[in-house]
């Protein structure tokens, strides 16, 4: 009704959300309003510590062990992990497990999450203190207006709060900094926000976001994340190689149902998930021609398990084996479970190798990955990456070929948005070489397709083989 007026009085109501910077060698420092603020640490849109960050397995999933040190409030908990997993871990190769009391077979490192009456905040990054976070669920005295009696956020105010102030707390814990922080935001310039700290260890992960779930200048307690936000976790963190989801689809990749139609068990809602659109195709009916097919076999299971295959073209760098007997020691493995299932599906892995891999929704997470980069396409060619499963030396170009590099022209000559001059480049001592196709896949080579999606200029029929 008085959006301005209602929106500035809010803000003067509000306490900002803060957060401890951790830094190794100095502790937090108090300030008089209650804001908690790092001394002697700096850090990219998204605004990180990239030495802070969780750590990812070879199978490219980042393990982030969370527990409550509070008991009870179970509905408000389930608020806080519903939104950052439907947010952080959704979108990334970020796992949040656990979710119970802390105690003593929580993983030294985890987030320990301490509910009190408290300024919400917590530690930047990966981190062994206890608490690590703490949350307030109450409001009674930090941030009344989340449960006083005006109506001031969209449907309760307390739910919707407890939700957004958790979705900026995990922020800090998977290694990010308040965004206003970021070297980008300046006086004068668009989405301004006068609350700057300097930090040392900083990285500028995207350009500055005025709309970052981590700005205190964004829109207060949005339990969502910024189109930037998404962009700049997938550069930190990235997106699985391949993963198994037994819950649908994942917003990031290319998913392919797996489905058996004669099994009763919830076998309608399970898809095998990858960061680039390969061309995998499942068939319940036996082999398909043409393909390079993988049985999946469960001789356990009655419901017809012996004729089903998971297909690449005869040209993927993909290799897939199965194991029903549990993972294959040196190999990377997704864990075929659909927990629903009685039939001995807890012994079941998709193993893969592929050694390299076009991404067009974020690094490859567990792999070495390169910036695909060309600033004058405007059709999302900000988070495209190249990347291998052991670091082949690759580098990109998009203002032509490296010196002293073996380099491959990458063009696609019915884009007008200057591919001409764009080159992927190895070692001049590496094995690879490199044969690009704007046309379809080379005969007889391994090809790596390379596609962008969002891209209308035919980038559909471009493959890098070799
Ligand atoms: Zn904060």
């Amino acid at each position: 009704m008085h959006p301005e007026g209602y929106r500035a009085s809010l803000f003067l109501k509000l306490p900002l959300l803060s957060v401890l910077l951790f830094a190794c060698e100095a502790p937090p420092e108090a300030l008089p309003d209650g804001e908690l603020l790092a001394v002697g640490t700096q850090q990219q849109r998204l605004y990180g510590n990239p030495a802070s960050y969780w750590l990812t397995s070879p199978e490219g999933l980042t393990d982030v062990p969370v527990c409550w040190l509070t008991a009870g409030m179970d509905t408000e908990k389930g608020w806080v992990r519903e939104t950052v997993e439907s947010q952080w871990d959704m979108w990334s190769s970020v796992r949040f497990t656990g979710w119970g009391p802390c105690n003593a077979s929580t993983p030294p490192f985890a987030i320990r999450i301490q509910v009190d009456e408290s300024t919400p905040r917590a530690y930047v990054g990966r981190t062994n203190l206890n608490p690590s976070m703490w949350l307030n669920f109450n409001f009674n005295s930090w941030s009344t207006a989340c449960s006083d009696w005006w109506d001031n956020f969209p449907g309760d105010d307390r739910e919707y709060c407890i939700r957004g102030v958790a979705l900026h707390e995990f922020g800090h814990a998977l290694g990010f900094f308040h965004e206003q922080d970021s070297p980008g935001n300046q006086p004068g310039t668009s989405g301004y926000c006068d609350n700057t700290v300097t930090h040392q260890n900083g990285t500028m992960i995207t350009v500055y976001d005025s709309y970052s779930t981590m700005n205190y200048c964004a829109e207060w307690g949005r339990p969502t994340l910024s189109a930037l936000d998404l962009e700049g976790l997938r550069i930190a963190y990235g997106v699985p190689p391949f993963e198994f989801s037994s819950l649908g689809t994942r917003p990031w990749s290319a998913c392919t149902q797996l489905s058996e139609s004669a099994d009763p068990y919830t076998w309608n809602d399970n898809y095998l998930c990858s960061a680039s659109p390969q061309g995998l195709r499942w068939s319940a009916v036996g082999p398909i021609a043409g393909q390079r097919c993988t049985q999946l076999l469960e001789t356990s299971d009655p419901h017809t398990w012996d004729d089903n295959y998971l297909c690449v073209p005869p040209e993927s760098p993909v290799q897939f084996t199965w194991s029903s007997v549990g993972p294959i020691a040196g190999q990377r493995c997704t864990q075929l479970l659909e927990a629903s299932d009685p039939h001995s599906w807890d012994n079941n892995y998709l193993c893969f190798s592929q050694r390299l891999v076009f991404s067009p929704w974020g690094r490859v997470a567990g792999y070495f990955c390169n910036q695909i980069k060309e600033a004058s396409d405007p059709h999302s060619w900000n988070d495209n990456w190249l990347c291998s499963q052991v670091d082949e030396g690759i580098r990109f170009s998009s203002t032509g070929p490296i010196a002293n590099m073996k380099c491959t022209l990458v063009n696609e000559p019915s884009d007008p948005h200057t591919w001409n001059d764009n080159y992927v480049c190895v070692p001049n001592t590496s094995n690879l070489n490199f044969q690009w196709s704007a046309v379809g896949p080379v005969q007889g080579k391994t090809c790596v397709q390379w596609n962008e999606p969002s891209d209308p200029d035919a980038w559909n029929d471009n493959y890098l083989c070799y």
